[in-house]
């Protein structure tokens, strides 16, 4: 079929040319489309508001093209893959003549929104059920498949919601060769979790292959409602006719672009690591509980359960006002995502497991973008890995790493400057946000140490005291042979540690004497970290002042 996708294209949906919304306000006098002029007040940060955005915002669709490795033709943006699943079935799907209406195949359990889209639509539903393993039954999926007449959509959810199993051979593959007048729609809302790669690239080689994707789950963005659907430029072109002209907000827009800035992206992977530490925690732990019976594997971020003894969990998850997913009246299990540490932990309390888990690490972020750089942080003051340093300076990588391992946390630091006039900016603002961050993480510096002293050492020839004080305060002697580290000039040493006074709140003082101005400026990070170490220490939850905050 040459034709392909307007042969399965519902007839009213191929009939009609695109409404023309014009959106997206340019260099030209725009009187076309009955907007405001004026931007709506408060004026910050409201610039474009008066005006219709695109349908697909050119800078948004070229990001998530760009996180998603496709062209941005191949894209259609949407509000969540909810709305992608939505505007497929509204596309291709309908309720026909008597006996002759449109049908979706899903495998169960798995996300409910296509059959309720398929209801909307007036489609039909043919079930072929996941194994009793929760893998995919290929022969029979396959056979139905063929068998099937108006089949317009094949909708496999890898890992699948709620079972967390993930396809492992060659079936999506399989349908896109065997069907190729049936949509074969893989939805990848957990993809992130999974370390099975995404069959994003393979929209090349498959003109009946739709992707979903969606910012809600890995990258923490499920109340700004955004996702993708990615195929070859024909489905997504037909699709668009079904989109309404303006669904994406300019501030969602924004918000988006934010979340997912290059310099971001250091602090998501960071989080990921966590977050799968804390399902395989999850998983081990949640088998000891008395009121499970069984722990599904899971390639996502949750895990199936199946309950034994309901009532008495049920009132513990009650008491503690927990809430996860009950599926017991349809499949018998229920659905529990991976939260944060502590929330966790709270979690496992419920279903009857008491950690001795301590108190919860102390953890900074800071997310700082301005005209010269786009800076991302993430400390773990009660981490010691991982630790790593991307600025764009390689000296400064290097003493913000020795920084870290020296004052025993967690750095990970990532950092997109205009390096190309000079390292200034990136050096300032990167200890401006680092500072932030640290204090984020102290929060009310319960337990912390508070005061530190590092006297010479071998290795060092730097004096330094630091004192969390809340009050910033720096003072520095010292001069430098020559006037540069490496690309790094040494004048920046002093304004580091200034700059990291300022928004960490704390006084710091520093002498420092040498030959080498290379050593003598990783003597003064070093310094400075061995002298935090102590102060970042934490022990009980006792405030180190007598006033009873710092
Ligand atoms: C959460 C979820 C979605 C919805 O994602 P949004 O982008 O928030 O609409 C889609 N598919 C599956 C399988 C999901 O679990």
């Amino acid at each position: 079929m040459t034709d392909f996708p307007l042969n399965i294209t519902r007839k009213a949906i191929a009939a009609f040319d695109a409404y023309s919304a014009r959106g997206g306000a340019t260099g030209a006098l725009h009187l076309d489309a009955n907007e405001s002029p004026y931007a709506p007040p408060p004026v910050k940060g409201a610039a474009g508001f008066n005006r219709y955005p695109e349908q697909q915002p050119p800078a948004l669709r070229a990001r998530l093209a760009d996180l998603y490795g496709v062209p941005a033709d191949r894209i259609m943006v949407g509000r969540g893959a909810d709305e992608a699943i939505e505007v497929l079935l509204r596309t291709f799907c309908e309720e026909g003549p008597e006996g002759n209406k449109d049908y979706i195949l899903i495998c169960s359990p798995t996300f409910g929104y296509y059959e309720t889209c398929a209801q909307i639509q007036g489609a039909g539903i043919i079930d072929v059920p996941l194994k009793a393993d929760y893998t995919w039954n290929n022969a029979a999926i396959l056979e139905t498949a063929k068998a099937a007449k108006n089949l317009k959509a094949v909708f496999i959810c890898t890992p699948n919601n709620p079972t967390g199993t993930a396809i492992e051979d060659d079936l999506v593959e399989r349908l896109c060769e065997t069907l190729p007048n049936t949509l074969i729609c893989v939805d990848e809302a957990y993809q992130e979790f999974s370390g099975r790669p995404s069959y994003a690239p393979k929209i090349t080689q498959y003109r009946n292959l739709v992707v979903m994707r969606t910012l809600s789950k890995a990258y923490a963005l499920a109340g700004v409602r955004g996702g993708v659907a990615i195929a070859d430029p024909a489905v997504i072109n037909i699709m668009l006719k079904v989109l309404p002209p303006y669904p994406i907000a300019r501030p969602v827009e924004n918000a988006i672009l934010n979340a997912l800035a290059p310099a971001a992206m250091a602090t998501h992977a960071a989080r990921l690591d966590e977050w799968l530490a804390e399902r395989e925690r999850m998983f081990t732990e949640l088998q000891k509980s008395p009121y499970i019976a069984k722990v599904w594997p899971s390639r996502a971020n949750f895990l199936l359960i199946d309950v034994l003894n309901d009532d008495a969990l049920m009132r513990e998850l009650n008491r503690r006002q927990v809430k996860i997913r009950d599926y017991r009246s349809s499949t018998g299990h229920m659905r529990i995502s991976i939260g944060s540490p502590s929330e966790n932990t709270i979690a496992l309390e419920a279903f009857g497991i008491t950690q001795d888990a301590g108190p919860e690490d102390r953890i900074g972020e800071m997310h700082r973008k301005t005209k010269e750089t786009d800076i991302s942080v993430r400390v773990n003051l009660d981490k010691t890995t991982p630790i790593k340093a991307d600025t764009g300076i390689g000296f400064y990588d290097h003493m913000l790493e020795a920084f870290a391992k020296h004052s025993g946390i967690s750095l990970v630091m990532s950092c997109k400057g205009d390096l190309e006039i000079d390292a200034h900016h990136t050096i300032e603002d990167c200890a401006l946000a680092l500072g932030t961050a640290l204090q984020d993480a102290l929060g009310d510096k319960a337990g912390a140490g508070r005061f530190g002293f590092v006297m010479p050492m071998d290795e060092t020839q730097a004096r330094v005291a630091v004192d969390l004080s809340g009050r910033p305060a720096m003072t520095f002697k010292g001069v430098f042979p020559t006037d540069h580290a490496g690309t790094f000039p040494a004048e920046m040493c002093p304004h580091v540690f200034e700059s990291l006074s300022q928004t960490m709140g704390a006084a710091i003082q520093i002498e420092v004497e040498g030959e080498n101005t290379h050593h003598m400026i990783e003597a003064v990070f070093k310094g400075v970290a061995r002298a935090l170490k102590p102060a970042f220490a934490r022990n009980g939850d006792e405030i180190a002042s007598t006033k009873g905050v710092i």
